[in-house]
């Protein structure tokens, strides 16, 4: 039922095979009409260079609601959304949920921001009370709240210190056994009490931080390219050389800044 072909190569060349490349990595951006806010579409953009500059040929795939998830999808990106965004969402997610999941538990890794990282959840219960079921990859269960949580945001991560942006009014809980992604440095995380920010399952990340999130965080981008390579090329990931010197001061300053 595939309205359109959405697969673009992201080389330059945009043809495939390049004799160059060291294999090819399919990145699925996941509703970036309805749920990219706050500047997530530069993580796909962020992944595709970097999978590049590493000396990889990228290939972005949209997936739009109404068309079948690819089940060769090697790393799954989603972002945020208005609450209107996620409902539009919804009835599309719970079509391609077993796919997602099966994908997931096979080690597929993904990368979800605030809205899609409240929709992998369990569910989401709107400020005015509408409860959108989640798909339940991560045990976390989000209630909307009148009060919005707005700001810069700085983690303490498994990647060393993550800067971020978040704005959300869910108010997110994990399950008991639940693993954060991060614990709050600067900022509010899931619900501003209990310290915990995102969650995260296999290689599966939920996150609340925008930015886009990856640019300033290479070696956050680098450990999903690192978990997709093994997995789609079954081979050791062999990094390139990238000058993230920029990246690494704008990171150190914010910490800085928010932090001392
Ligand atoms: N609608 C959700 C909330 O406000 C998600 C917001 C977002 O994705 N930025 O909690």
């Amino acid at each position: 039922m595939s309205t359109s072909s959405p697969t673009i190569s992201a080389t330059s060349s945009a043809t495939s095979g390049d004799a160059t490349s060291k294999g090819r990595i399919k990145i699925v951006h996941i509703y970036p009409r309805e749920m990219s806010i706050y500047g997530d579409l530069g993580n796909t953009r962020c992944l595709a260079s970097r999978l590049r500059w590493h000396g990889y040929e990228p290939v972005i795939h949209q997936h739009h609601p109404g068309n079948d998830f690819p089940t060769d999808a090697h790393l799954v990106l989603g972002g945020g959304g208005q609450d209107s965004g996620q409902a539009r969402v919804e009835d599309d997610l719970a079509h391609n949920a077993d796919v997602l999941r099966s994908l997931a538990a096979d080690g597929t890794p993904m990368l979800m921001i605030c809205g899609m990282y409240q929709l992998f959840g369990n569910a989401f219960i709107t400020v005015e009370g509408e409860r959108l079921p989640g798909i339940g990859i991560l045990d976390v269960t989000t209630q909307g709240n009148a009060k919005r949580m707005v700001g810069p945001v700085v983690l303490e991560t498994a990647f060393g210190d993550v800067v971020g942006y978040e704005n959300h009014s869910g108010s997110t809980k994990l399950g008991p056994a639940q693993q954060p992604f991060g614990r709050v440095r600067a900022g509010m995380g899931n619900n501003g009490t209990d310290g915990t920010e995102g969650a995260v399952t296999g290689n599966v990340f939920g996150s609340y931080l925008h930015g886009p999130v990856l640019p300033a965080n290479p070696s956050l981008a680098d450990a999903l390219i690192r978990l997709a390579v093994e997995r789609a090329l079954g081979e050791p990931f062999v990094p390139g050389r990238i000058d993230d010197e920029l990246a690494d001061r704008a990171r150190t300053r914010q910490v800085r800044r928010l932090i001392g």
